[in-house]
């Protein structure tokens, strides 16, 4: 018999009035999905999932009456959040599909673990566990595809893509996150053949999927493998095998220097074009700042700033972000974005020590001649190394005034 280790959420104090509010000890609560994965891999998870056989709305009564906050955050589709010690947990009622059109499912509650397990799309994402004892529940040999580190469906790969189209890009992310070697061949060939059935999708659902994928520590092979098998070409054509090299070359620079980042990912493996980014980002349904990050990425160095006065000249013009994000894609290896890291790590831009009031009682007059004239002092106090003395910047000011 498998068990769970002992996982850090089964000592919070608020975890534990959960479990006994949804009667634990009668089997009636587990921890699903990818906390008992994660678990039995030794790797923290991010959230801990619940799932009950109790109805959504007794699950916010007991809850309640046991003094635990609960907040029905997707009641429609049964789904509770508990916030135990600040920390939000998800609970679930046992589901099972009625109806699928490749986008949402119409779903029906259930008390048999086997048929919510069932629903699930892998077989190591189907594993529950007793929350109490730890003891291990796999009705289709996920525990086997585990230590296989294999990312197999449940049932017939065709179905479950027909069901939810979505699944195709999951089963990417996941062999990116536990996979070893190639995939298993008939979910591959599966999700090769209805690459297509993407475009049904949201922008929204392919974003998060396809972001969090990008942000798998070493997504390399994995895209590699999509973009020959055509993943991409339904929903983003720009991602071609072009850009497979770059793409590679900056996830070996993040990973050695521990500083990951999807969007980053994302625009290696676009081209460097900054309509097209931000017609892509919009495509994406990215947010303004996201968009704007990836537009930004567009400017690449061929030579990165060597010497001090140019590292701090772009921090101060760009923004630490800017110039990480330029100087990782355009760089040939970690070494040599190293000087700009510590800089922007340990330098903070300073402020023009003077405004536009200074400029005009220096006689400019009120109008656009006073920002311009802040222009050519800045331009100058960049140029000097940004002293702080303001008496030697009203110099310069007098100065550019005056020519
Ligand atoms: P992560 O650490 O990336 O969040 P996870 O396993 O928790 O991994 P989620 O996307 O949060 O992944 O989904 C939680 C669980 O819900 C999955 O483990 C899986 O059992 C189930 N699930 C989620 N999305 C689907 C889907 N599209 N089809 C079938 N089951 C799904
Ligand atoms: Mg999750």
């Amino acid at each position: 018999m498998t068990c769970l280790p002992p996982q850090p959420w089964q000592d919070s104090p608020g975890v534990q009035r959960i479990l006994a509010a949804l009667e634990a000890d009668h089997g009636q609560i587990r921890v699903v999905g990818g906390a008992v994965r994660d678990g039995l891999l030794g790797r923290a998870g991010a959230d801990v999932d619940f799932a009950t056989t109790f109805p959504p709305e007794a699950v916010m009564t007991r809850l309640q009456a046991a003094g635990v906050k609960a907040i029905p955050t997707g009641i429609e589709h049964g789904t509770v959040t508990a916030v135990a010690d600040h920390h939000p947990y998800e609970i679930t009622t046992l589901r099972r599909d009625v109806a699928t059109d490749g986008r949402r499912a119409t779903i029906a509650y259930t008390d048999d673990w086997r048929e919510d397990a069932a629903r699930r799309d892998f077989t190591i994402n189907a594993l529950s566990a007793d929350p109490l004892t730890g003891t291990v529940y796999d009705y289709f040999d996920g525990l086997a595809d585990l230590a296989a580190h294999r990312v197999r469906f449940i049932g017939d790969p065709y179905t479950r893509i027909a069901e939810d189209h979505l699944r195709i890009l999951r089963f990417f992310r996941f062999h990116a996150r536990f996979g070893h070697d190639s995939p298993d061949p008939d979910g591959l060939a599966a999700c090769v053949a209805r690459a297509r059935d993407l475009m049904a999708l949201s922008r929204e659902r392919i974003r998060d999927e396809l972001l969090k994928l990008l942000a798998a520590e070493d997504p390399v092979a994995t895209v590699r493998l999509m973009t020959t098998g055509g993943i991409f070409t339904p929903v983003l054509p720009e991602i071609t095998v072009d850009h497979l090299d770059a793409f590679a070359r900056l996830v070996g620079i993040e990973r050695t220097l521990g500083d990951v980042c999807d969007l980053r990912r994302l625009a290696a493996l676009l081209p460097a074009d900054a309509d097209l980014l931000d017609d892509i980002a919009r495509r994406l349904r990215l947010s303004n700042a996201e968009r704007k990050r990836l537009v930004a990425m567009a400017e690449r160095w061929p030579q990165l700033p060597a010497d001090l006065a140019d590292i701090r000249a772009r921090l101060y013009r760009l923004g630490g972000e800017t110039v990480l994000d330029r100087a990782l894609l355009s760089a040939p290896d970690a070494e040599t974005v190293a000087p700009l890291r510590a800089e922007a790590r340990d330098w903070t831009p300073p402020r023009l020590p003077i405004g536009g009031r200074d400029i005009m009682a220096l006689g400019v007059p009120h109008g656009p001649a006073v920002a311009a004239t802040l222009r050519a002092v800045e331009d100058r106090w960049i140029a000097a190394g940004f002293p702080a003395d303001r008496d030697a910047l009203l110099a310069l000011a007098r100065d550019s005034v005056a020519g």
